[in-house]
This record gives structure tokens, sequence and C-alpha cells, in this order.
């Protein structure tokens, strides 16, 4: 597994020399946080934008801008533009060419009863606590909200929010989700979690970041003991891609997992980047050998901007009918449709159906085995 420190082929510096700081300025999460990319100029250090790159990053400005981390820029190959990393995070013109995409396609904002808490079942929420990321993925379900001043939650509409968790019994388990809840201060998530903890009827508190994929500089042991006081803890994050899987990854999740955290990964079937079984199966045995259960694959939403990352939901089952025999269960993710109703399981049908007293299901190189299964 190389790292992001690694010298990369064509270039004969590491990055931390490249970005004109020191080794522990480039570990440092504050300095990266301070020294994201949000220009092509600043980009131009990583790669040389394509024409339909820089024409994104300039009509997109005002609908949904870029932001990127030095870190996750050092991922990038310069010269292939369909880079997965690069398509993920580099604004591009096909965002402007989306007939179906809306800006809220699960209807959060209509589950929300107060700013920034979305409830689609009776007892867990997610609480969108922030409106920051380390960057920006062009995918981005909460584009929406995702660096916009205008869903930023100050401690006053925090308060409100947990005032709310307060009064309503039945919340057994809070996704503390965003934005991203790990671009807060320690300071802000010790305040954050202690309030959580001390309502006796929240079990478990979940936290949604991608962090750990994209700035896992973030993962100190100063966190990693801050999550240990407040357990139990669990957390989601977002590897799409194998070559996330860097050393600095694998450090931050190991951290976390040390620290008793059970960590999961949430990805996006995304055109282009992921979708294809040997890259799928690359990531989940790559996830599973760091100890990170891959928990949820998603289907892209009809969200705005985004008809270039869509893959047919029919395509989607027969990839992930691909994995099936052919790796570790647990190294395949559940693929699902969100719904402002719910999650969806895809699933090709192996259960084939009942005849007299017997089942019949399909095997997954396609044999077919009937079982005696009496009413
Ligand atoms: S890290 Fe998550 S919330 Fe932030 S932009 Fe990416 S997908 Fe959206």
């Amino acid at each position: 597994m190389s790292g992001v420190g690694d010298v990369k082929p064509g270039s004969s510096e590491p990055p931390w020399q490249r970005a004109g700081v020191t080794y522990d300025d480039w570990r440092d999460w504050r300095w990266q946080m301070r020294a994201r990319i949000r220009n092509a100029r600043d980009l131009e250090a990583w790669i040389d934008p394509t024409a339909n790159e820089r024409e994104g990053i300039e009509r997109l400005s005002d609908r949904f801008h870029f932001v990127i981390t030095p870190y996750y820029a050092a991922l990038m190959d310069p010269n292939d533009p369909e880079c997965p990393i690069r398509r993920q995070v580099v604004p591009h013109i096909a965002e402007l060419e989306d007939p179906l995409g809306t800006p809220d396609p699960l209807d959060e904002v209509a589950h929300s009863p107060v700013k920034n808490v979305i409830r689609v079942y009776p007892d867990r929420i997610a609480f969108c606590v922030n409106n920051e990321c380390a960057l920006y993925c062009r995918f981005c379900l909460r584009k929406r909200m995702v660096g916009d001043e205008d869903w930023a939650m100050k401690k006053a509409e925090l308060s409100v929010a947990l005032d709310w968790i307060r009064q309503t019994p039945e919340i057994r388990d809070v996704l503390l989700t965003g934005g991203d809840p790990l671009v807060f201060s320690d300071e802000r998530l010790e305040w954050l979690l202690t309030a959580l903890r001390a309502i006796p009827h929240v079990e478990i508190i979940r936290l949604g970041t991608r962090l750990p994929v994209t700035l896992p500089y973030r993962v100190t042991d100063a966190l990693c003991a801050l999550l240990a006081r407040h357990h139990p803890i669990w957390l989601n994050t977002h590897f799409n891609h194998p070559r996330e899987l860097t050393a600095e990854a694998a450090e931050a999740c190991d951290r976390l997992l040390q620290a008793g955290v059970p960590v999961g990964n949430q990805s996006v079937l995304l055109g282009g980047i992921n979708d294809d079984p040997a890259t799928l199966k690359e990531l989940g045995e790559g996830l599973v050998k760091l100890r990170v259960r891959p928990y949820y694959c998603y289907q892209a939403q009809l969200l705005e901007g985004t008809a270039h990352f869509r893959v047919p939901i029919e395509r989607g089952v027969e990839l992930f009918r691909k994995l099936r025999g052919r790796t570790s269960g647990f190294a395949i993710p559940e693929y699902v449709l969100d719904t402002p109703h719910g999650k969806v399981p895809l699933q090709y049908p192996y259960l084939r159906g009942r005849e007299g007293d017997d089942i019949v299901v399909e095997s997954f190189d396609g044999h077919l085995w009937r079982e005696r299964n009496p009413l």
C-alpha cells in the first residue's frame, strides 16, 4: 500500500515539498484545511486542468464551487482526466447537463422537524451538525447545503436541535453528519457529544465522515481519545475507489479501531469511477484488510448535476451479482437505493420461489437448488 507521501511517477519531489511546507505541516490537519485548493490557479500545482474542467470551475462557481485538500489533490493523476480521484472533486461541464436531477431528491427538508435534523425513521435521525467538509464531492447528496452559509449551525441552533432530541424519547440512534462533523474542533465535538450523551434515550451516536479518506491527518490521538470517552460511538466513512486506500488512510482507520470505534464504509456507485466488478472487488477486499466493513453502496440519486455519474440500477444489480461467491461475503456491501421512505435493498432475486413443499433458489454460479421447506 502506498502513501501520499510517496514520490509519484513524473514527479521528483514528495507532495509537502511541492506544497512548499515541512513534512510536519503537511501532516497537520489544520494546515491542510487552511491550504485547501479553491481556484484553477491553485489546482495547477497538482494537475493541468482540461478545457472541460476549467469551464466547469468557472461556470459552477456560483452553484457548487470546489474545494480540495492538498492531501487529496496529491492522489490525483496529473496525466489522466479520467482519474477516479480527480473526477470525484474537480468540476466538469458535464455537471451542467442533467435534465432529471433535483436539489433535494430525498425530500430531506420536508423531513426536518427542526433545522438540519432529518427524520425518516421513527427511532433515528440524521443530524447535519455543520455545512462544511474538507472537500466538496461533485456527487454530494447534500450539495444544497455543503459550503453554503445558510445551512451553517450556530451553537444556538445546535442547542435547539439538542432540545428537540431531548423532547423526543423515541430517538435512540443519532447520526452526526453534515457536511462533516469531524471538521469541528475537538472542543466543539466534546461539547456536542457530552450534550448528546446526557440524553438518556440516546443509545448510540454515529459519525458520518469522509475525513479518513480526504484528510486522514484529522484522526489524531486526541480525537480518538475524545471519541472513546463517549462510547458507544460508531463511524461510517466513504471510500469510493481502491486508490483512496493509502497508508495514511489505513493509519487513520487503525487509530479509530484501536479506540474501539467500529468503522464501516458507505460508498456510492459512480459511473467511470467504480462501476466495474474488478474495482468493486478490490475496494471491498482492501477495506476488509483495513478491518473496515463495507456496509452500503448507494445508487447515485437523481441529484442535480450528476447525470454523468449515474449507472442504471439493473447494471448495478448485475455488478454486485458478479461479486457474489467470488470474494468474502462481508467484502460485498449491500447495494441500496435511498428514497424519501427509507433505504431499499437492490438485489438479484436469488430466491426463485416456491414449488409445492420446496423452495427454489439460485446459487451464485447459476445452479438452481430445490430444498424442502414445508409451510
Ligand atoms: S464529504 Fe460527504 S457531505 Fe462532504 S461533500 Fe463529500 S459527500 Fe458531501
